[in-house]
């Protein structure tokens, strides 16, 4: 398989390159030369989460990782979920048109977000990859909580990744903070600095900027635009239709949603032939998205803080495939909108191209109210407390159903949960006076001695802080 970029200037790659790189070239996103075909999902029932990945990644992969390392890396990556299904599908009854309701629990990884299930196989490929090729890389990222510290664990005790995580001081949440700061591995380092995430993202963005230092130390990026992250979150589309759905008739996914990487891998996997009825993106009060399928025009909003942080996004960078794909794979297109963009702050796709992307997409919005009574009344109806992401998500689904023509009440709908209560407790305890606990493997995590680098938020302490820890 080779990899074209979104921007149609780059040149084609494979896998492993992708893996590394991150963005193309030209600025675009790496995308499949074609969109291969699902096995038979008669082929898959039956058969472990990790086999399941094997098998429907497999395409992405073949010829620049051998089949029985990539076996070994898939279930190794998987091994680290505190369920053995990974990703478990529960059901929450039905929506009141009578369709049936599903949750898809993407949060069994050892940072309790969907961030997990990507991460914990980018980061065994890396070590992977550049094993074979005898390089090292230094991860550096900034994170406002769930990235950072699901991209820390994914590289834990890697031999050839260094990670150096940069995050507000006080600005994200304590078990968020913690889940970075607890970590005993010498090739990680958490950098507290002072400021908002922006200035950490800054920083960040300097350093790769300056091109001598990021030679020099073998920068590398594991935001959510890597392929290799899309490419994972397939998996659990597959295996929670075979879990919803024994006969293979259409399922309807809702997906509670920011930078449009989650929702995107459901899109994937019905380009590869999984039969999917509705895919329907779910925003909070940022909500860029539902505006853009309501409308057809992207436009800059200020981000409003919720009770849903990891959505807080007005700029959704993975969009940017969809729109490749939209615009019949035409990379200079995809370019020179994304250059209006830029410079107007608004773009819009024409009606013929919305029509079809609303073919396929359902959206919705929801404020941080409605989330608060979701996660009451999922609570009272059924005994489950939800987080307020999978809450957007499960609220969209409620909205949708009520409104317009609504749902097919014949096809099920399942809701990703994209996140562990015990995650965002307060937002739970407000809405439910119920303060979740944190999973058996976590208890003891605010026992746990914490240790970070703190450093101003300047470019040259940064570089200097890297150079000492990657040496
Ligand atoms: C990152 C995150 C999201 C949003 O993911 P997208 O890739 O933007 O779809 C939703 N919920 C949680 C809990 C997250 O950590």
């Amino acid at each position: 398989m080779r990899y074209v970029s979104t921007r149609g200037r780059a040149e084609p790659l494979g896998f492993a390159d992708v893996l590394l790189d991150g963005l193309a070239r030209d600025g675009g996103l790496f995308v499949p030369e074609h969109w291969p075909t699902l096995p038979p999902l008669e082929e898959l029932r039956g058969r472990s989460f990790a086999e399941v990945a094997v098998e429907v990644t497999w395409p992405f992969v073949d010829g620049e990782v051998d089949r029985a390392d990539y076996e070994r890396i898939v279930a190794a990556a998987y091994a680290t979920f505190d369920s053995p299904e990974v990703c478990p599908v529960v059901p929450l009854g039905s929506l009141p048109s009578g369709a049936p309701l599903h949750l898809l629990e993407l949060f069994h990884g050892p940072t309790l977000a969907f961030k997990d299930v990507a991460l914990q196989l980018v980061g065994r490929l890396f070590d992977h990859v550049l094993d074979e090729r005898d390089q090292r890389i230094c991860v550096l990222g900034a994170t406002s909580g769930d990235t950072g510290s699901a991209a820390m664990h994914a590289c834990a005790g890697l031999e050839r990744v260094d990670a150096c995580i940069l995050y507000p001081a006080g600005r994200t949440s304590e078990v968020q903070r913690r889940q970075m700061t607890t970590l005993i591995e010498d090739n990680l380092c958490a950098v507290e600095v002072p400021g908002t995430f922006d200035d950490c993202q800054d920083l960040v963005k300097a350093a790769f900027a300056d091109v001598e230092f990021r030679d020099e130390v073998h920068l590398a990026a594991i935001n959510s635009i890597n392929w290799a992250r899309v490419m994972a979150q397939v998996t659990y589309y597959v295996t929670a239709h075979l879990a919803v759905s024994p006969d293979g008739a259409p399922v309807t996914f809702v997906v509670p949603t920011g930078n449009f990487g989650n929702v995107l891998a459901a899109w994937v996997a019905a380009r590869c032939g999984l039969p999917v009825d509705r895919l329907v993106v779910a925003s909070n009060r940022n909500d860029v998205l539902t505006r853009f399928f309501t409308t057809g025009t992207m436009s800059i909003a200020e981000v409003v803080p919720t009770t849903s942080p990891s959505m807080d996004i007005q700029v959704s960078s993975n969009l940017e495939r969809l729109l490749f794909e939209a615009l019949d794979r035409d990379g200079a297109a995809v370019a020179s909108m994304l250059e209006r963009f830029r410079s107007d702050g608004s773009v819009s796709v024409d009606v013929e191209v919305l029509g079809r992307l609303r073919a396929e997409f359902d959206c919705g919005r929801i404020d941080d109210e409605v989330a608060a009574s979701v996660i009451r009344s999922v609570h009272e109806r059924t005994g489950l407390v939800v987080d307020p992401h999978t809450a957007v998500g499960i609220g969209v689904a409620e909205w949708l159903d009520a409104t317009g023509p609504g749902l097919d009440p014949g096809v099920p709908v399942v809701c990703a949960a994209t996140a562990h209560p015990a995650k965002f407790p307060d937002a739970v305890e407000a809405a439910t006076g119920i303060r979740p606990v944190l999973p058996a493997e976590l208890a003891d995590l605010f026992d746990r001695p914490e240790r970070f680098e703190r450093i101003p938020a300047d470019l040259a302490a940064l570089e200097t802080l890297v150079r000492r820890r990657v040496v």
